[in-house]
């Protein structure tokens, strides 16, 4: 930490939803020297200390963080082969999509389908990062890491990391654990691109593309999640959010079997099939977080005053203008309970959130 932190330093302008009150201190650190000296100088006064992203998936409360907030801004990327395949290692302050960009431009599969999502590569391992049928798990060989407990530096392979949907054991259980430093992903290079969503294939299909290529897939997934407002633009009102706000339910198969058949009693779906779902692993079935959401009678453009579902996006809580930590809470409670009295199902957000939560 090369200078003392500063004092009473406004987040929201650091954060995508644009909301929340001011860090008590902010520092900004660009090696790991710098994180342990940001730990230890919390640590004698005994302050919490938390660390900020690009502050794409974060909430934060109005009252603002009563501790020290650590901007990562480590830098650098190097790839190294291993074998048929080649090693990536990215320091925490790297933007994401530029590491994706980088991967296509070189011919690299494997974090194609990541194109466009926001935030620094230091977060991906915390939730596991995903969209479009990939996600960073896939690819993720090791995290490294400061212990904030031992202040150690650690090294983390894949299965340490337990990664799950949308999760992993530094969003879980580890939570504020561990500082990630970097991330190394194993990617191949002339690797064919994944496209396991319609989506794509559509995009593909509609322009005669038959074997698109990583820098095609990149340009397609970017398109698509543009129409969604899914990629950071200043310009776009949409995209003043923390992406999706809510998971998609994964629940039981029997589970399923029930609330089928209630939905299908109740006339909103004629058979199971009309309901959107998916394998969700072990056995397990997952459900479409927006479906259920609109069902509910919560559209899209849906709220009122600063805060609303986007226009383009269902699962997306935007910040109109002004709008208040609170205000966001609100309404995210509002859908929450919509959909769990009408289909008793329990939505659980996707953000972290800091110094307020939704019980
Ligand atoms: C328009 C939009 C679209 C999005 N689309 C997707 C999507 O398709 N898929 C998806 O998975 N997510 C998506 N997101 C969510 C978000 O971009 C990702 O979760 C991203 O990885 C967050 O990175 P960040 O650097 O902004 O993290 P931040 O928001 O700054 O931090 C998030 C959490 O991680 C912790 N954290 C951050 N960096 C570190 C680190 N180095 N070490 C330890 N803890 C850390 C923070 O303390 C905080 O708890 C989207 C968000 C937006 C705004």
């Amino acid at each position: 930490m090369a200078a003392d932190p500063r004092e009473n330093v406004p987040l929201a302008p650091f954060t995508t939803l644009g909301v929340g009150g001011p860090a008590r201190f902010y520092t900004r650190v660009d090696d790991a020297t710098g994180v342990i000296d940001a730990m230890d100088w919390a640590g004698a006064r005994g302050l919490p200390f938390m660390v900020l992203g690009g502050g794409s998936n974060l909430v934060l409360a109005d009252a603002g963080y009563p501790g020290l907030v650590v901007h990562l801004a480590l830098r650098g990327v190097a790839a190294r082969v291993a074998g048929d395949a080649v090693d990536v290692t990215a320091a925490a302050g790297e933007q994401w999509d530029a590491l994706a960009a980088f991967a296509a431009d070189k011919g690299w599969a494997g974090i194609e389908c990541l194109s466009g999502i926001p935030g620094l590569v230091g977060a991906t391992p915390i939730q596991n990062v995903g969209a479009y049928g990939q996600d960073v798990s896939e690819t993720i060989v090791a995290v490294e890491a400061i212990d904030r407990r031992t202040r150690a530096r650690v090294l983390l392979d894949n299965e340490a990391c337990r990664f799950g949907y949308r999760t992993s054991r530094f969003k879980a259980e580890d939570a504020g654990h561990y500082v990630v430093i970097g991330v190394t992903f194993r990617l191949r290079p002339g690797g064919p691109p994944a496209f396991k969503y319609a989506e794509l294939s559509r995009h593909f299909a509609e322009r005669g593309i038959k074997a698109p290529s990583l820098a095609e897939t990149r340009q397609a997934v970017i398109e698509v999640r543009r129409r969604k407002s899914m990629v950071l633009d200043p310009a776009d009102p949409n995209a003043r959010s923390v992406g999706s706000f809510f998971m998609n339910p994964v629940v039981a198969a029997g589970e399923f079997d029930g609330l089928a058949a209630r939905i299908i009693a109740d006339g909103v779906a004629a058979s199971p099939e009309e309901i959107p779902h998916y394998p969700g692993g072990s056995g397990r079935v997952k459900l479409s977080a927006a479906w259920l959401i609109e069902r509910a009678g919560f559209m899209r453009g849906y709220g009122r005053g600063p805060v609303g579902l986007s226009e383009k996006h269902t699962l997306a809580i935007v910040n109109r203008g002004g709008a208040t930590a609170a205000d966001v809470v609100a309404l995210a409670r509002e859908v929450r309970d919509g959909v769990r009295d009408r289909f008793g199902i329990a939505l659980q957000p996707e953000p972290v959130f800091v110094g307020i939560g939704l019980d």
